[in-house]
């Protein structure tokens, strides 16, 4: 079944990434980088000579131009098959590559930008404290101007990917707490900067590039460090939730999407390979319906994820679309995984089967960039909503 009249570049795209899945990502690598918690970085750096990261950097700055429907479907496949390659993608293409693009001064760009692109540079995310969650704004970790230095101190958590990183990349309180949406700047701290130190969470999936608690005890760097420089000095609000934000919602959607992919060709291909009382499963109605249903409910997340990265590509621009495409998404991947799991029946239980493993990822993914009540209030919000 194929639904989509596609473009020449993104079926070349598809074809490409096909062949690179079934050569570099077998099955049985997938399931040991999972189970050893590796991150394969001779993976990575083979993505970016294959030019993947440049989906998301302008051609003035070595990339292919910017493409979010390209992005999200490579996103799809990676994730589909393994989170610790699709995890540091999304780092370098996304947090490194589509931020720098968006909101940072025309040096970082020309610096960073040919990196994110020739070398598959790896951003990880400082946002998240130990009491800071769904309200950012509340970070407590600060950064000091000490001459032309800035300062860091304080702690992040949740800072997926940041031992393989490169670059934190870091919100901090520059200013007053009581203007708390203004005083805030995101500031790029090399991951092996003297004073940071991490500790690794045992989070149950996303395996590869781990997550960890990152302290910072005076940590310091340039001032020119600031995300934009001088119009990202205590600027960070407008940049964390401007389009950058809308593409992270999409990021997460697409994640989903891949892993609920996954999950259904298994379900799909077991039901009609596991025989009980003299029959395939799949012969069974229970089963047939569950199987209608996912495939179902899996070309809905793909007709509204395609459909918003074309809203995305088209103006640059869509709060609301992004977040009921990350609400919906979110939640029916996470449906479809749980039913898939029920087909496979015990085997859907265990490691040897990737099932176990798409469960894992897919139960974060409602949580993770803005959870689905966050979400459901900037929808309201956003429609204006009467209070
Ligand atoms: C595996 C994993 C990887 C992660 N990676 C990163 C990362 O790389 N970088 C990073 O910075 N963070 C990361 N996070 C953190 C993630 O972004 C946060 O978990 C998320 O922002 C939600 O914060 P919280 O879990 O602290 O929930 P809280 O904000 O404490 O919320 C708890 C509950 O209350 C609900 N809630 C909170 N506020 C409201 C409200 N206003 N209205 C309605 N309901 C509300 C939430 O929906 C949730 O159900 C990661 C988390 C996990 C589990």
């Amino acid at each position: 079944m194929n639904s989509f009249a596609e473009p020449e570049h993104i079926q070349m795209l598809r074809e490409t990434l096909s062949r690179f899945i079934e050569r570099e990502m077998p099955l049985e690598l997938v399931r040991k980088w999972d189970r050893e918690n590796h991150f394969p970085r001779e993976i990575h750096e083979k993505l970016a000579a294959l030019g993947l990261m440049g989906l998301t950097v302008a051609e003035d700055f070595g990339g292919g131009g910017r493409d979010i429907r390209a992005t999200m479907i490579a996103i799809e496949m990676l994730c589909g098959r393994s989170m610790a390659v699709g995890g540091p993608f999304i780092q370098s293409a996304c947090y490194a590559g589509l931020n720098i693009a968006e909101v940072g001064s025309e040096r970082q760009k020309r610096e960073i930008l040919p990196r994110v692109v020739g070398e598959g540079l790896i951003f990880a995310y400082g946002i998240s404290e130990p009491d800071v969650g769904a309200d950012v704004a509340a970070v407590r970790s600060t950064g000091t101007v000490v001459g032309d230095r800035l300062v860091i101190n304080g702690a992040k958590r949740f800072c997926s990917g940041a031992r393989i990183s490169d670059y934190i990349y870091t919100l901090v309180r520059t200013g007053p707490k009581e203007d708390r949406h203004r005083n805030l700047s995101l500031v790029l701290v090399p991951s092996q900067a003297p004073g940071i130190t991490f500790e690794a969470q045992d989070a149950l999936g996303l395996k590869g590039t781990g997550t960890y608690d990152v302290s910072f005890a005076d940590v310091s760097v340039p001032i020119e460090n600031v995300v934009g420089e001088e119009a990202g000095w205590n600027n960070a609000w407008s940049m964390l939730v401007g389009p950058g934000l809308d593409i992270e919602k999409m990021e997460v959607a697409a994640m989903a999407l891949g892993i609920a992919a996954a999950a259904v060709d298994e379900a799909w291909t077991y039901a009609q390979e596991r025989q009980q009382f003299g029959k395939p499963v799949s012969a069974f109605q229970s089963v047939r319906h569950m199987l209608a249903e996912v495939r179902t409910k899996l070309h809905a997340c793909r007709v509204l994820t395609y459909h918003t990265a074309d809203v995305l590509d088209a103006s640059g621009k869509a709060p609301v679309e992004t977040s009921m495409a990350k609400l919906f998404v979110c939640q029916a991947a996470q449906e479809i995984v749980l039913t898939c799991q029920q087909i496979l029946g015990a085997y859907g239980y265990i490691r040897e089967f990737d099932m176990e493993r798409h469960v894992r990822d897919i139960l974060v993914m409602p949580i993770l960039g803005g959870s689905s009540a966050i979400q459901k209030n900037n929808i309201c919000n956003m429609l204006k909503l009467a209070k």
